[in-house]
């Protein structure tokens, strides 16, 4: 395409290990390289062939130490504030950093973090009470929280402020995009439908999709790029139905009209059918 390659920008490495430990390549923050595996854990090759290895992405090991090194930074800086700011100062941090590789292989890491951290906090605490005992010290800071004896948070009035830790950030791992998709191809359908926004598409339309998981619920079939879709009232307004979200539905427009027709026979209730709102 024309385009050139700049070297220190540029590296080559092997995926799988290899004997000189130069395997997987870091890239934004991410460790990206492949593990070897059972057979029953590998990747298989599109002709089935197990491949005996799996590739995964975790966060990098220089990101880990950096992050590290800026919350101790702040524990540092925080030596005489009460436990209060430290804790305002450190939650934003601590969740920040581990929202950003919710969606890799990172319960490890977050745990790890989270221990490593705890011998850092522990040091803050003792230095601020060299003539204390140390179950003293604990108790101030760390309390009890259902199963867990060591939630640091503050004790003090009647909520009190618990410090985040990286193991509560939920993980939730990337949904693999359909192999003949692009974000460009212009469906926003299968966009919308995967993931719960779309910026050219209205917010209520995009979130019903998504939770019919891009299906019509009348006829059960998937919506297509460029069919007309409308917004239907489950329970017809004329019968009591609320105007929100949860008694919608989209429709394709003929299974709209074939629905509306049915909840309005019996009744003969010509409102109903006047009941429709177009979105396209
Ligand atoms: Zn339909």
């Amino acid at each position: 395409m024309g385009l050139e390659l700049k070297p220190s920008k540029t590296k080559i490495s092997h995926t799988l290990e290899t004997h000189d430990g130069n395997t997987g390549f870091d890239f934004l923050g991410f460790n990206i390289r492949q593990y070897r595996v059972g057979k029953h854990h590998g990747a298989k090759s599109s002709t089935r062939v197990i491949l005996g290895f799996k590739t995964l992405i975790k966060p990098s090991a220089e990101n880990i130490k950096i992050h590290l090194r800026k919350l101790g930074e702040t524990v540092e800086s925080h030596n005489s504030a009460p436990q209060v700011a430290l804790i305002k100062r450190l939650n934003p941090i601590i969740r920040g950093w581990s929202n950003y590789y919710s969606s890799v292989v990172s319960a490890e890491t977050f745990s790890d973090c989270d221990h490593c951290f705890f011998e850092k906090l522990k040091r803050w605490a003792y230095r601020r009470h060299p003539m204390k005992n140390r179950t003293w010290i604990m108790r101030k800071y760390w309390h009890t929280k259902g199963n867990d004896n060591w939630v640091f948070s503050t004790r003090e009035g009647e909520n009190p402020l618990e410090m985040a830790r990286h193991r509560d950030t939920k993980i939730v791992r990337f949904v693999k995009v359909k192999g003949n998709r692009s974000p460009y191809d212009g469906d926003l359908i299968y966009w919308s439908s995967r993931l719960g926004s779309h910026p050219e598409m209205p917010a209520e339309k995009v979130y019903l999709l998504k939770k019919q998981k891009g299906r019509c619920t009348y006829c059960g079939l998937h919506f297509q790029d460029g069919d007309l879709l409308e917004t239907d009232h489950i329970i017809p307004k004329s019968k009591g139905g609320k105007d929100n979200r949860d008694n919608k539905q989209l429709l394709h427009r003929h299974c709209h009209d074939l629905k509306t027709v049915k909840d309005a026979t019996g009744t003969q209730d010509k409102r109903a059918i006047g009941e429709r709102s177009r979105m396209r």
